[in-house]
């Protein structure tokens, strides 16, 4: 197929597709989707061999969120019956993050929900990263906390955080029929801050949120523009109690699509399954191994994941290899570009791109004001309605139940 051949060929070359070519990967049929997973494969062991990131989500604080994001189970006004709790104590949060790291996660990803951290929250998120590096040598931390206020990102940093989560979530078309409450502008601001700061931004999006092929073409393509670090692929939970409840529009090969077409347009980036995985992907999560290098262990924010050991057991029975910590994630011409942001003085930042942090990793769901997807010939579209995949999150962080690591 000469498109995967031009693919696999830019993909080697960090070269940007065309918009026409990431498009045409969204609509190849099922009959070619082992070819596309092939394609996209070679590119992904190009720049990362066949390493898994591991990464462990530790929820700092959850639900009651003023933010109206629609695919949020944190959302105000959600009626879904989440876990809801306000910060942990650094202790408690230093301990759930030992977990994952005893399991095999190399970065610890600390999310709160709310529109963005007070100056006493991101002091109290210091303490924690600092609690969280002196009792483990090694691990990345980072921090998603909403929308950073100027200065914000610098005391993350100056605290130890490694990087900044903050998601785009989708294009900037529909953006606003999907959050009422911040704007994409909004979201675009905190990245472009954590990347101004020497912070590795990880941004990324949500996927089945009844988004047409163009808009999650956009998406990505400004997210390849912004410079992110680390791309997380959310595949939307639609959570009972939010309005994305009735958005079942994946299927694991509509999902592998888009996670190839993600690998051909970030090609050297840290791709990495988040939400959603075991619920769309399903039995097909080892073939999106071959297409991202990075996933996370465990439980999400507000739903549970597959054991973690059965996390390890699908990356050793692909014949992956969990990333150690010694190893650097990103292929050096970005982990030296990223190290030479961090020690340039402020202000002296930029370029083409930037880090996105990622907003709420494990949250999702769909818009069901979107206009629908593209018809595509021979392949179905159209996620058949699995709820009684999605568990609410019982254990772990806010709770007395030891955390699935
Ligand atoms: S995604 Fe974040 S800001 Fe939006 S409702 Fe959920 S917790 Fe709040």
């Amino acid at each position: 197929m000469d498109l995967l051949n031009t693919l696999v060929d830019k993909g080697l070359r960090r070269e940007l597709p065309t918009r026409e070519e990431a498009l045409a990967v969204l609509a190849t049929s099922d009959d070619e989707l082992l070819d596309v997973v092939a394609a996209a494969g070679k590119v992904r062991r190009q720049w990362f061999g066949r390493r898994v990131k591991l990464n462990y989500l530790v929820n700092l604080k959850s639900g009651l969120c003023p933010e109206d994001c629609s695919y949020c189970s944190q959302r105000l006004g959600s009626k879904a019956e989440i876990l809801k709790y306000t910060w942990l104590k650094p202790e408690e949060a230093t301990q759930a993050a030992a977990a994952g790291v005893a399991g095999g996660a190399k970065r610890v990803c600390l999310v709160a929900s709310g529109r963005g951290p007070t100056d006493r929250d991101v002091d109290r998120v210091g303490k924690t990263i600092e609690a969280i590096k002196e009792g483990n040598e090694g691990v990345e931390v980072c921090a998603c906390l909403g929308l950073l206020s100027d200065g914000q990102a610098e005391r993350l940093r100056d605290a130890g955080a490694d990087a900044y989560n903050h998601n785009l979530n989708t294009s900037e078309a529909t953006y606003g029929e999907i959050t009422k409450t911040h704007t994409y502008a909004d979201r675009v601001d905190t990245v472009q801050k954590a990347h101004a700061a020497g912070l590795s931004a990880c941004s990324g999006l949500i996927a089945g949120m009844g988004e047409s092929d163009e808009d999650l073409i956009d998406v990505v393509y400004a997210l390849r523009e912004l410079d992110a670090d680390s791309v997380p692929v959310n595949f939307l939970i639609p959570f009972e109690g939010t309005p994305l409840a009735k958005e079942w529009n994946l299927t694991p090969q509509r999902a592998l699509r888009i996670l190839a077409m993600v690998r051909f347009v970030c090609p050297d980036v840290e791709v990495r399954i988040a939400g959603g995985r075991e619920v769309h992907l399903r039995t097909m999560q080892p073939l999106a191994l071959h297409l991202a290098n990075s996933i996370f262990l465990g439980d999400y924010l507000t739903s549970e994941g597959q054991a973690g050991q059965a996390d390890l057991d699908m990356i050793a029975d692909a014949g992956f290899e969990v990333e150690g910590a010694g190893t650097t994630t990103l292929p050096a011409h970005r982990s030296e570009a990223t190290a030479a942001v961090a020690a340039a003085p402020a202000g002296g930042v930029c370029g083409s791109g930037s880090g996105a942090a990622p907003a709420a990793a494990g949250c999702g769901s769909a818009c069901g004001g979107c206009s629908g997807h593209d018809a595509a010939p021979a392949q179905a579209d159209a996620g058949e309605v699995r709820s009684d995949l999605v568990a609410v999150r019982r254990r772990g962080a806010g709770t007395d139940l030891a955390p699935n690591a």
